[in-house]
């Protein structure tokens, strides 16, 4: 199946007169004739429902559908975005564990790794996505367990060089984690460049309507857990809390990962999406191969319209053939990346809040990457924790306004931020 098909097709196949669209199993329980059945399925030796904090239908369909579209072995979803980039590190490292992570990278999983995660004993070590052959070797410790990184930062919009970083984790005998929420697996397919494996915030464009916060994590089932054994004993070693099974072993290379992700972090820290979440995921996914292209589209003449434009100081977006990541974005995302574009105003800051309040098409709101187009002014919203320092590194600078560009009729979009501008930008 080509992907606009496996948007709406894969993941569940209704048998004979049963429902055609994936049902919404709103139940926590699954009964059983006898108790020997469910002992099975708690020791992991049959599969089945049983509690839904560990798996559901609903959810599992879904998750089903997004590994079939990311082309990965299996998948998980979580409850938002931030859980899923938690367990996909918290799935492979311990206390006294560290990671290498790309500095640009959305300013709330920056803050889960360098404060919260650190907390419990985590090391990361951030390095630019551009960084030299010799920064990004220096990064690396004996007890580096992987590495981390985001196709196109939100909301630096800097492009990982995925097959560069994947090359320098596998040297390094570690997996490489890829966060590839704005370009979805329409625009980027991270395993086919090395990615071992991927999350999302299902969040934006892939629930598309502004509906539902989740995540979801899914494994590629290339990165080989057996032959750096020594590295990940969660995986290789038998797990005294679920009856000493081996995850790679019963599960196999294609399974260990996300089986260890349900059967101890579900278990244990249960974040998991309400089954109508999944289905209200479900329907944005269907219709996923029909609004990226338009939401590129859009934010390719957005672009182009601010780059002309005098009282416009500067604007990022790889889609400009003058954007430091345009060679990146052609190798990686040849049909067009997301649509989010980022831009400064002449008169920095205090222009940016001026033409904010001016614009009606496009709303003022936390979000990015879905049907509406909003703006946000991240210095002053989701990156207020970060010290100046930081914002930098992160590659966000105090008057950047970051446009989510909706798929609205262009000719509205480009109206709106043109009298903004007029009656902001003197
Ligand atoms: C929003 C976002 C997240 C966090 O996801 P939530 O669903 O809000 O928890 C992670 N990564 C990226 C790139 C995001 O845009």
């Amino acid at each position: 199946m080509k992907q606009g098909t496996k948007c709406i097709q894969a993941g569940y196949t209704p048998n004979n007169g049963e429902p055609r669209q994936i049902p919404i199993i709103q139940s926590t329980t699954f009964k059983y004739d006898t108790s020997e059945e469910m002992g099975k399925l708690f020791d992991l030796e049959a599969s089945g429902y049983f509690y839904t904090r560990l798996q559901n239908p609903t959810n599992d369909f879904v998750a089903a559908k997004i590994a079939a579209l990311e082309g990965g072995t299996a998948a998980l979803l979580t409850s938002s975005g931030q859980a899923a980039s938690f367990f996909s590190i918290f799935n492979i490292c311990s206390a006294g564990d560290h990671v290498v992570c790309s500095s640009e990278i959305y300013g709330g999983t920056y803050n889960l790794f360098n404060v919260t995660m650190k907390r419990m004993g985590i090391e990361f070590t951030f390095i630019p996505c551009d960084a030299s052959h010799d920064v990004m070797e220096a990064a690396f410790r004996p007890n580096t367990k992987a590495v981390f990184g985001e196709t196109v930062a939100n909301p630096s919009l800097s492009v990982l060089d995925i097959e560069r970083f994947a090359n320098a984790a596998h040297r390094h005998g570690v997996p490489l984690i890829v966060d590839n929420t704005f370009p979805t697996p329409i625009n980027c397919r991270p395993f086919e460049w090395g990615a071992d494996i991927v999350i999302h915030s299902t969040t934006k464009y892939m629930d598309g309507h502004a509906t539902s916060v989740g995540g979801v994590i899914v494994d590629s089932g290339n990165f080989d857990w057996e032959a750096n054994r020594e590295r990940f004993p969660g995986l290789t070693t038998p797990d005294e809390s679920y009856h000493g099974i081996t995850y790679t072993k019963q599960f196999g290379q294609g399974g260990a990962y996300i089986t260890k992700a349900v059967a101890q972090l579900m278990r244990d820290f249960g974040s998991i999406p309400s089954p109508h979440n999944s289905f209200l995921l479900n329907l944005g996914l269907e219709t996923l191969h029909l609004r990226m292209p338009r939401h590129c589209a859009n934010a390719q003449k957005v672009a182009e319209y601010l780059d002309a434009c005098k009282k416009v100081a500067w604007v990022n977006y790889c889609g400009l053939p003058n954007n430091r990541y345009y060679d990146l974005a052609k190798k990686y995302m040849p049909n067009g990346s997301c649509g989010v574009v980022s831009f400064g105003l002449v008169g920095g800051r205090a222009a940016a809040e001026a033409f904010m309040k001016e614009l009606k098409v496009a709303s003022i709101a936390t979000h990015v990457a879905d049907a509406h187009s909003c703006i946000l002014h991240p210095a002053n919203a989701t990156h207020r924790q970060l010290s100046d320092e930081e914002l930098k590194a992160a590659g966000i600078g105090p008057d950047l306004i970051r446009l989510s560009v909706g798929i609205e009729d262009i000719d509205d979009i480009l109206a709106d931020i043109e009298n903004a501008l007029n009656i902001a930008v003197k």
